[in-house]
């Protein structure tokens, strides 16, 4: 297999599987050949005489080959005895002690096993509002949330990963304000990333300069008014300040539902891209378009022949999954949704010659995300012929459509966080982020290395020289960087010179065919302003996004990534 070496060590420190010593027992191989026969165990069901091992062999291909890789809970638990594979999960929380605290403990055993929750707040009243049982008064929402956080917290030692959770409150519940400077500081709720869900009311209050109404949830009464335009300030301005809240546009997802009889979508997981009913889970996995061209093209065959493959796989693994709640099997295999989106997208771009920030790029994206959406379908029908529509299927918008499905969803763009670095390629969607990067090597110093494509480019163009590259290692961009040529300079644009717009037109254009959401930060220059951070979040809405993130460089203490060298 050809591993990078970041790729090697994440897989160390994280998927292999290791005995009671701690002692790692397998290598990749060993790691690919447990999951794709975890994964195909699943044909049995359907057809006892199966060949599994042929389709087992097919799976551990082209996840060898790094084509398509499963999310992180599959590779780490396929096959073991947690056997929890998805990523994704939404809980709901009712106004009730015994509600919010079963909440708090279905989390709890959904992180220890890697997966991500969502959560809406928006039921629970308001702080100040009245408790019948014992006369006194409610503590509202984001008391609760600190609960949440410190259980995630508590968790996150022994589990499979850091427990990673989604808090969402309605724009019309009266604790909005309280909401949107929850963390303010960021110190407090930090295992949460927050969203608020703006209504098409609020929307179109924002665009009147009026006021909408604050709801108390327990009794359905009107409690107060707020100015749209004031509180859609503050989100820019907090959002501004440390990427936090983020927005998601609520009547949008539910417009998106595609079986709303079987209720209504309240929040997402915690990246943003999964949209769910309370109770349902969802596992993903991305193609890796960096390995769909061939001889500076797309490999149209081949990206089928992978989406098929995917779809196929992702629906075993409703079928194999553990799951941790009997609620949430129920819920999960009524619309047995899918999540199959992409990861190095900017990779296959910079292949293509093709910059990220023009309409070139948006135009491919186009293309290529359509055809996987309409190929995820095929897949999906083909399977709903052998092994059934999902159960959910009458009551679904596809029923109207008369198009049988074994899914209710197929699509969803991922962050891709971890498995694109072991796929060795950019995450997700977004642009390459910078084309050095410090990397620390056990006993020995810290070492930059140049981007692969980049340093490759410049070998193969003739301006490859030692001190060009320590050069663009000091800033990982080479914006300012005499003697790269602009072809050079327009093709590995980086993150942070990308235009926010140009981020929120690509967000859309992904978007357009995906069924679930799309995980993409807006990146914003230092200098950006809070203008800047609304008139992203009105674009984002009037292109159909179902939600927006924004981060501006430097504003957060901890950076996840740092740009170059530092020092
Ligand atoms: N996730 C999580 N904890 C993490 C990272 C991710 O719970 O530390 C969940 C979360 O629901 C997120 C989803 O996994 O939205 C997908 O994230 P990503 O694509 O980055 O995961 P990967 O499969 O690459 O690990």
């Amino acid at each position: 297999m050809k591993l990078t070496e970041n790729a090697l060590k994440v897989l160390e420190a994280r998927y292999l599987a290791r005995n009671e010593k701690g002692e790692v027992i397998e290598t990749p191989e060993q790691m690919f050949w447990r999951v794709a026969r975890a994964i195909a165990e699943a044909e049995k069901i359907y057809d006892k005489e199966a060949d599994v091992e042929k389709i087992a062999q097919e799976f551990y291909n082209f996840m060898t080959e790094l084509d398509f890789l499963p999310n992180t809970p599959t590779l780490v638990n396929a096959g073991r005895p947690l056997g929890q594979l998805s990523a994704c999960f939404v809980l709901p929380v009712g106004d009730s002690m015994e509600d919010i605290f079963d909440a708090v403990k279905y989390s709890a055993l959904i992180h220890k096993s890697g997966g991500g929750t969502g959560f809406s707040f928006s039921r629970l009243r308001a702080k100040g509002a009245r408790v019948r049982s014992t006369g006194g008064i409610a503590s509202g929402p984001v008391s609760f949330m600190k609960v949440f956080n410190a259980a995630t917290e508590a968790v996150k030692q022994g589990g499979v990963r850091r427990g990673a959770n989604m808090g969402v409150l309605r724009c019309d519940h009266p604790d909005i304000l309280e909401f949107i400077t929850a963390k303010e500081d960021n110190k407090d709720i930090t295992n949460f990333n927050i969203s608020v869900a703006l209504t098409d009311k609020f929307m179109k209050a924002l665009e009147e300069d009026g006021e909408y109404e604050l709801i108390e949830p327990s009794t359905g009464e009107v409690v107060g008014k707020l100015r749209a335009r004031e509180v859609f300030e503050r989100i820019a301005k907090n959002a501004w300040k440390n990427g936090e809240p983020g927005v998601i546009f609520i009547d949008r997802i539910n417009e998106a539902n595609v079986v709303p009889e079987l209720g209504e979508i309240e929040s997402t997981n915690p990246c943003g891209e999964q949209p769910l009913l309370p109770y349902e889970s969802c596992n993903l996995g991305s193609i890796n378009l960096a390995n769909m061209v061939k001889d500076g093209e797309i490999d149209w065959e081949h990206l089928e022949k992978t989406v098929k493959l995917a779809v196929r796989f992702l629906d075993n693994v409703i079928d194999v999954n553990h799951y941790p709640l009997p609620e949430i099997e129920k819920m999960t295999k009524k619309t047995r949704k899918i999540g199959l989106g992409v990861m190095g997208f900017a990779d296959m771009l910079i292949k293509l010659s093709v910059p990220y920030d023009s309409e070139e790029a948006l135009n491919l994206a186009d293309k290529v995300m359509e055809f996987i959406n309409k190929k995820s379908k095929e897949a999906s029908a083909e399977l709903a012929r052998v092994r059934g529509t999902f159960p959910a299927w009458k009551k679904s918008v596809w029923a109207k459509k008369g198009l049988k499905l074994r899914n209710a969803t197929t699509t969803t763009i991922a962050p891709t966080g971890s498995i694109s670095i072991i796929a060795g390629v950019s995450s997700g969607i977004e642009p390459v982020f910078a084309l050095a990067f410090k990397r620390h090597i056990l006993d020995r110093k810290d070492i930059v290395e140049v981007h692969r494509l980049f340093e490759q480019h410049a070998r193969e163009n003739g301006y490859y020289s030692e001190k060009l590259m320590m050069e663009v290692a000091k800033t990982g961009r080479i914006s300012g960087i005499a003697g790269v040529p602009e072809e050079a300079k327009r093709l590995f644009v980086t993150a942070l010179d990308i235009a926010p717009e140009w981020h929120v037109k690509m967000q859309a254009v992904f978007q357009k065919h995906t069924d679930n959401a799309v995980s993409k930060t807006i990146n914003m220059p230092n200098s950006a302003t809070v203008e800047d951070v609304k008139e992203s979040y009105l674009l984002a809405y009037k292109l159909g996004c179902k939600g927006l993130t924004v981060y501006r460089d430097g504003s957060r203490e901890e950076q996840v990534l740092n740009v170059g060298l530092t020092e």
